[in-house]
């Protein structure tokens, strides 16, 4: 009886596989032509100071939607976008998409505004990653020093010294770099002492049980305590609430992000 059940278990999880793998084949191939089908969007939310309440920065956030496909999450096509290599011709749209809507807001009457894209460690080993910021940039009539570059924490650590590279020649630019994910990345602290970054963003792990959470409350102080030490800013995202707000704007938070400020919108909600 156990080895007939065990038999049936092993065919169930074969057969499940199965259909896991046909799942990626199929997201992969329509994603690859996701671009030219026009199926890709962006959303937009805002990044506000937590000490003027201004709305310093918009983060840019991927959207996808197939009629062949449920609307699937960005964590998950994401990820197989990086495995597939499909994040750099993607990755190069959304720049592009970001800036001409930065500089539409900024030539409406935000000419401070700045615009915040999320950046794979793919796109960063591109031996041309730098000069295809240099040309999108260009076409679209945008200051580096309005464009922020996200990288998560998890990718910063990838490849110490190629990644260095990179961000040094953004940052002669002008570009900014944060961390994104801060906090999630298992990675060692030194790597700060070396990269050029210019801001951490407190994952939205460490922001969802606050004020209340002692662990959490010391975890987000200790992180901007040490990351103003370092002369970074700090960005907490997932801020559904005015408590978090008041809390962390009160431990000397920069920036905050999130439903209590505005859920990701199309641009025209924007303004
Ligand atoms: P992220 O860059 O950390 O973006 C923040 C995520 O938190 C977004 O999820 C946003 O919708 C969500 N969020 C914002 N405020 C709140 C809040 O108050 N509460 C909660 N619970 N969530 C909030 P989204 O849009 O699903 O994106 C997921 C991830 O996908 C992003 O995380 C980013 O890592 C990645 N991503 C999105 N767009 C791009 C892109 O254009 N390129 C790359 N490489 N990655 C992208
Ligand atoms: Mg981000
Ligand atoms: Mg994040
Ligand atoms: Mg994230």
């Amino acid at each position: 009886h156990a080895k007939s059940n065990g038999r049936s278990n092993f065919q169930f999880y074969t057969q499940n596989l199965d259909v896991e793998a046909k799942r990626r084949t199929t997201i992969e191939e329509e994603l690859r032509h996701a671009i030219e089908r026009d199926e890709l969007y962006l959303y937009y939310q805002p990044q506000i100071s937590l000490v003027d309440n201004q709305m310093s920065s918009i983060e840019a956030l991927l959207r996808w939607k197939n009629p062949r496909l449920a609307m699937l999450a960005p964590d998950e096509f994401i990820a197989l976008a990086d495995e597939t290599g499909l994040i750099v011709p993607i990755g190069s749209w959304v720049l592009e998409q970001a800036c001409r809507q930065l500089r539409y807001w900024q030539q409406a009457n935000h000419p401070e505004l700045r615009i915040a894209v999320n950046v794979s460690s793919r796109q960063l080993e591109e031996p041309d990653f730098v000069n295809t910021v240099d040309r999108i940039l260009r076409q679209c009539g945008v200051g580096p020093r309005y464009v922020e570059f996200e990288i998560t924490e998890r990718l910063l650590m990838k490849d110490n010294l190629k990644n260095n590279a990179v961000l040094r020649a953004l940052k002669e630019r002008g570009i900014q770099v944060s961390v994104d994910d801060f906090g999630t990345g298992f990675s060692s602290l030194s790597y700060l002492k070396h990269f050029p970054v210019d801001a951490l963003k407190i994952d939205k792990l460490f922001i969802k049980c606050l004020p209340n959470d002692e662990h959490d409350a010391a975890i987000a102080s200790a992180i901007i305590g040490m990351a103003h030490s370092l002369n970074l800013k700090v960005v907490a995202e997932g801020v559904e609430t005015v408590e978090q707000r008041d809390f962390l704007r009160d431990l000397g938070c920069n920036y905050g992000q999130g439903y209590f400020f505005s859920e990701p919108v199309p641009p025209e909600k924007i303004i």
